[in-house]
């Protein structure tokens, strides 16, 4: 079975590799383009966008993730990672440019700076009976979901903070630093389903 892999450029992949190892899985830290072949899928992980934007190009990494992608390479992305998977990035720096393939529209820090942070309970019932504990870090919000994509869990005013589409998914909050590995195991079922 290939290891699920996590990209290791910025921001918080060792909380992603240790929830990975928790549920049993070989996980491995990605920062090389062939690494890509010899992985069964991908977590990128929160931190800051358009730094993971600007490493992954400087590493190679930006073509390759791209194209992984699009070939259908599962993905799941967090805060950051989310911003990198979506199509289009509202409120981007400028130049920095997103891996894509989630059919929405995201804004980043969408939730200004008297909220850089806030946790909440979320109900998704894909997930269960018992609500996720969701931690929203300076957060983006995807602010339309295309036809190709679904709205997987909305905050209480409606904002959409998790979406799934085919091999993708993505969430505005970090489920690797609250303990609750549901969303990893989601994932994770899917990649093996499909293996
Ligand atoms: N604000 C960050 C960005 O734009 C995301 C924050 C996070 O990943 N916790 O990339």
């Amino acid at each position: 079975q290939l290891p699920i892999g996590v990209l290791a450029l910025q921001g918080d992949f060792r909380e992603h590799l240790h929830v990975l190892q928790q549920l049993g899985e070989t996980a491995v830290a990605v920062k090389s383009p062939e690494q890509l072949e010899h992985i069964a899928a991908l977590i990128i992980p929160g931190g800051e966008s358009s730094v993971i934007d600007k490493l992954s190009r400087l590493y190679g990494l930006f073509e390759p993730i791209r194209a992984a992608i699009h070939a259908g390479l599962p993905v799941y992305g967090t805060c950051a990672g989310l911003i990198m998977l979506a199509d289009t990035v509202e409120d981007s720096i400028e130049g920095q440019q997103s891996f894509g393939g989630l059919d929405v529209v995201v804004r980043r820090n969408a939730f200004g700076s008297q909220t850089d942070s806030f946790e909440t309970d979320l109900s998704i019932p894909e997930l269960g009976e018992n609500p996720v504990h969701a931690v929203f870090i300076r957060a983006p919000v995807v602010e339309s979901v295309g036809a190709r994509a679904r709205a997987l869990a909305t905050l209480d005013d409606g904002r959409i903070v998790a979406v799934e589409q085919g091999n993708l998914l993505g969430t505005s909050f970090h489920p690797e630093i609250t303990g609750d590995t549901r969303f990893h195991e989601y994932f994770v079922r899917r990649v093996r389903a499909t293996q």
